[in-house]
């Protein structure tokens, strides 16, 4: 995906490109179009995956063709729990406003209000703000927030750690009820959810999850299967579990859709969404999953990248992937802090390296079960399924511990998968 596809303005894509980014983020991709379309939208992401721009674009675009006011009012105010976050984001709001006519500025505590106060009075269509100088200065009356359109919390689980529930309470009460609300927050605790649930309106929600980090809510769990049983053991424990929303993970194309039929032939609801299903399909497939007439999601990694869906109580990797970063992706799909998450992995001996390679990205030890009737021979060939060039090429090619480790360092939701190693390894699915 590029910026040109989220509906950017030129003057937005000029200044992108100026800071040389390519490719949106993850959250980019998924919070930018719910924004444009003046949706609420609840965010989980944390620093580093790029939720500044993830707002910050999508908002500049809205004011830029929104009605100018001469006086310039404050139409999108941008909370954060501290003044290092708030002065970072007004310089990327600068950077990304370059070719805009739009003012912004910063306030914070701890220094002199007057040069913010004067700022403020020539006129600013963005502010970012701490909770405490803003709530002083609209005390003493010099500030106004009557024609705020845009609200963003950002780092919301930090304002409330850092005690700052009374303020945005306080802040909420001089707001125009009518805007848009955005809230981003790196974890979901009740106190979240309950503020959350206060603010925003019908919010689609959107998450990012950092790369190569496996989110510690979620209980993983491998249970070691004989190829030929998968299918057999899948349908067991969604119906003995008596499970109803279930992400379920394949490798290729082919295989999501034969193991949807044989869902179906057991009676259980599914659908398959991969790259060969058109976007009506897909769409359609979507929606019965999460209005609940559909109980299985049978998806490519591809086809699941970039779908708006919510977080499950379940996630089954009926075949691991062969791209272990993928594994985090697929496993980011389930509960967050707060809400219990499990992640099962069904792991057959072919694909012991696929497990060692995720092991050893993830840092851990998955813990193993076996399910009586379902063990694998323990003389089964341990030898990697062939599947694409990619696989074979790095079996045949001495092994280097970069292959498969090298994106945890830098910025590394960003940009497009490194493309000789990745792009063969993708085209089936
Ligand atoms: P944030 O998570 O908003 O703190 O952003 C983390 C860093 O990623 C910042 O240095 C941004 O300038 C940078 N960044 C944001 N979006 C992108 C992108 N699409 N491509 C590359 N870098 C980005």
């Amino acid at each position: 995906m590029s910026f040109n596809s989220l509906g950017l303005s030129d003057a937005l894509l000029k200044a992108i490109s100026k800071k040389g980014y390519t490719t949106p983020s993850p959250i980019q991709q998924k919070a930018i179009p719910p924004i444009l379309e003046g949706k609420d939208v609840l965010a989980s992401a944390q620093t580093g995956t790029g939720k500044t721009a993830g707002f910050t674009l999508p908002i500049l675009q809205l004011l830029s063709q929104g009605q100018h006011l001469r006086q310039r009012p404050v139409r999108a105010l941008i909370l954060t729990p501290t003044r290092e976050l708030a002065a970072q984001i007004l310089v990327n709001i600068k950077e990304y406003s370059e070719f805009l006519d739009l003012r912004s500025t910063v306030i914070f505590g701890g220094v002199n209000q007057n040069p913010q106060v004067s700022q403020l009075r020539q006129g600013v269509d963005i502010l970012v703000a701490t909770p405490g100088r803003l709530i002083d200065l609209q005390n003493q009356g010099l500030i106004s927030l009557s024609k705020v359109e845009i609200l963003v919390l950002d780092e919301a689980d930090r304002m409330l750690d850092m005690g700052f529930l009374r303020d945005i309470e306080r802040v909420m009460k001089v707001l125009p009820p009518k805007r848009q609300n955005l809230l981003f927050s790196a974890t979901f605790s009740k106190d979240i959810k309950k503020l959350a649930m206060g603010i925003l309106h019908h919010p689609v929600q959107v998450e990012a999850t950092p790369e190569n980090t496996t989110v510690d809510a979620i209980a993983q769990k491998i249970y070691p299967v004989a190829k030929e049983k998968k299918t057999e053991l899948i349908i067991k424990l969604i119906t003995e579990g008596n499970w109803k929303q279930i992400l379920v993970f394949t490798r290729t194309k082919q295989g999501a859709n034969k193991l949807t039929e044989s869902m179906i032939s057991s009676g259980i609801k599914a659908a398959a969404i991969h790259g060969n299903k058109g976007q009506g399909a897909r769409t359609k497939a979507l929606a019965g999953f999460k209005n609940g007439s559909l109980t299985a999601l049978v998806a490519t990694d591809i086809a699941a990248r970039g779908l708006d869906i919510p977080l499950l109580p379940h996630v089954i990797n009926f075949e691991l992937p062969n791209i272990p970063e993928d594994y985090v992706h697929r496993i980011g799909r389930t509960g967050r802090a707060g809400a219990s998450g499990e992640a099962i992995s069904l792991v057959s001996p072919d694909e012991t390296t696929f497990l060692r390679d995720i092991e050893k990205l993830v840092g851990l030890k998955l813990p193993k079960e076996n399910i009586k009737g379902f063990e694998p021979d323990p003389n089964a060939s341990t030898e990697p399924i062939k599947q694409g060039q990619g696989r074979q090429q790095r079996n045949s090619t001495p092994k280097k511990p970069t292959t498969t480790t090298s994106s945890r360092s830098g910025n590394n939701s960003f940009g497009p998968r490194r493309p000789s190693q990745n792009n063969d390894r993708r085209s089936n699915r």
